[in-house]
Formats: structure tokens, C-alpha cells, sequence
């Protein structure tokens, strides 16, 4: 057992009747890391988080999360998830912003764990560290989905997780907001919360993750962002990307289809 290693994946492979979404993939999560996961649309990236979170089973493979096979991990207080929110929660949902947002304590194995009396003090510090406090009364499906993720990602670090997995946070949220979400994971990550996030904004990634792992269905390619050569993504993504190497303009294009309006690139092209 190493505990250092947050996560560890040998061999892991899962299929949605008959179709592989997820093959042989080995993967070591250091704790304390940025990792990010990056891959085209319907590489395998949520299957893969969902796996790591137990969600999912896989058809063959280990998966241990600190150092405990996952079927026998029971410390769900120690990882905050924000699921990927492409479409936007329902319209008619009718809980409030704040009452989703206090939900994120509950970890399934005791109802005290959401109704704690300290729980309206750190709902408030968690929706002021996502800017949404102005709307701890609204309805979550009333708000834009931008909104949403800040409400689910407040919804994860009420656990004050160990370890925060990210399901494409920045899609839906404007380029103001994105850089907000990474200056909040900058400082997560200051007080050692390992942090593993699903992104397409490759322009972020590579300057915000100490390390990339590029996904299609099986493993490519998992190093620190400054190795990764453009030949790695555009056997990645099938055509040439844009990325910013150490300040170096490479001039190309990628955006998955459920890609953010702001990538990376822009943000720091303006600088
Ligand atoms: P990504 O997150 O990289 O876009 P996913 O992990 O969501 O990819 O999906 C990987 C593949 O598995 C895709 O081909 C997708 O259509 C398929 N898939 C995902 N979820 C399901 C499901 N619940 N049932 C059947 N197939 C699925
Ligand atoms: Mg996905």
C-alpha cells in the first residue's frame, strides 16, 4: 500500500454492452497533484472517472483510492466530485442552491452528516469561495449551467475533500468565471488537495496541471504538460491543436464539440 499515491489504476477496463469505452488503462495519481485528463468526445475520460470513483465497476483491473481497493474504500468524505453538468439541471428542479450545496456533506452512511448544525456556516463559505452566495436561495434549475457547475463545484468542497474530481467544471462557465474556478484550484492545491479534472481547454491544462493524461480509451500518453509534443495531441484528438508551450505560440485548433467558448488559449493570448 502507498499512500502517497491518491490514485492507482492497473489494467482498468470497462464496456457498455459490447462497446470498449475504457481499455487496459494503468494510471498513478501522486498525492497533492494537478492532474488533468484530457481527450476527444467519447474518449472514455467520464467512464474513466467514474470507474476511479467507484461509481462503476470495471470489467477487469484494480482501482485503489489512498492506498484501499475501492470496493473497500469507505472514506467518501475525502473525495468531492463535481459531475459533468453538459445540459444543465432541469429547469423545474425544485431544491435551492444552498440545500444542494449542503447535500455535498452527505457521503451515504449517515443522514447527520447533512443535517449538522455547522452546516450553514460552511455552505456560506462555500458558495462566497464560488462567487454564488447571491444565489444560496435560488432555485439551481433557474440558474445557467455556468452557474450550476459553481453550485456543484461549492457542492464537492464542502466535504473539504483530499481528493476534488472534476468533470469538465469550465464548460458552460464564461471565460471570468473559468479563470476564477482554476485561481480557486490554485489555492486548493496550496493546501494539498489533490485534484483531478476532465478538461478540453488544453490551454489551461497545460498551465495550470503538473501533470496530462491523454485518453482515447486506452492510455496515450500521461507526463508533465511541457513533454507533452504536439505530435502526442494530434494523435490525440486526430488533427492539430492549439497549445502554449512555455509562452511558445503553436499555431493550430481544437475545440471538442461540448468544448468551452474561451479556451485556454485566449485567455492567455490577451495577457
Ligand atoms: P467522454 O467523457 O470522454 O466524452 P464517455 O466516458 O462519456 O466519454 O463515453 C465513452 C464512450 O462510452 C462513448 O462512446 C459513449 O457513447 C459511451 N457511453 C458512455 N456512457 C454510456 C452509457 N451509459 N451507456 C452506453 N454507452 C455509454
Ligand atoms: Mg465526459
Amino acid at each position: 500500500m502507498d499512500d502517497t499515491l491518491a490514485v492507482e489504476l492497473e489494467e482498468v477496463s470497462y464496456t457498455y454492452a459490447g462497446a470498449p469505452a475504457v481499455h487496459g488503462v494503468t494510471l498513478r495519481i501522486k498525492s497533492g497533484d494537478f492532474t488533468a485528463i484530457v481527450g476527444p468526445n467519447g474518449s472514455g475520460k467520464s467512464t474513466l472517472v467514474k470507474v476511479i470513483l467507484g461509481l462503476i465497476k470495471p470489467d477487469s483491473g484494480s482501482v485503489r483510492v489512498f492506498g484501499t481497493d475501492i470496493e473497500r474504500f469507505r472514506d467518501w468524505h475525502r473525495i468531492g466530485y463535481v459531475p459533468q453538468v453538459s445540459t444543465g439541471i432541469h429547469a423545474m428542479f425544485p431544491i435551492t442552491v444552498g440545500e444542494v450545496v449542503a447535500h455535498g456533506r452527505y457521503t451515504g452512511f449517515s443522514p447527520f452528516d447533512f443535517w449538522s448544525r455547522k452546516n450553514g456556516a460552511d455552505v456560506d463559505s462555500v458558495l462566497r469561495a464560488v462567487d454564488m452566495m447571491d444565489f444560496k436561495r435560488r432555485r439551481i434549475g433557474e440558474l445557467s449551467t455556468g452557474q450550476q457547475q459553481r453550485a456543484l463545484i461549492a457542492r464537492a468542497l464542502i466535504r473539504k475533500p483530499d481528493l476534488l474530481v472534476m468533470d469538465e467544471p469550465i464548460a458552460g462557465v464564461d471565460a471570468q468565471g473559468g479563470e476564477e474556478v482554476y485561481m480557486l484550484l490554485r489555492q486548493l492545491r496550496e493546501s494539498g488537495v489533490t485534484i483531478l479534472i476532465i478538461s478540453h481547454d488544453v490551454g489551461a491544462v497545460m498551465r495550470e496541471a503538473c501533470t496530462v493524461a491523454c485518453i482515447n480509451c486506452t492510455l496515450l500518453c500521461h507526463c508533465p504538460p511541457h513533454e507533452l509534443t504536439e505530435d502526442d495531441l494530434v494523435r490525440l484528438y486526430g488533427f492539430p491543436v492549439e497549445v502554449l508551450h512555455h509562452g511558445v505560440h503553436h499555431d493550430h485548433h481544437a475545440h471538442g464539440e461540448d468544448a468551452p467558448r474561451h479556451d485556454g488559449f485566449d485567455r492567455l493570448a490577451h495577457r
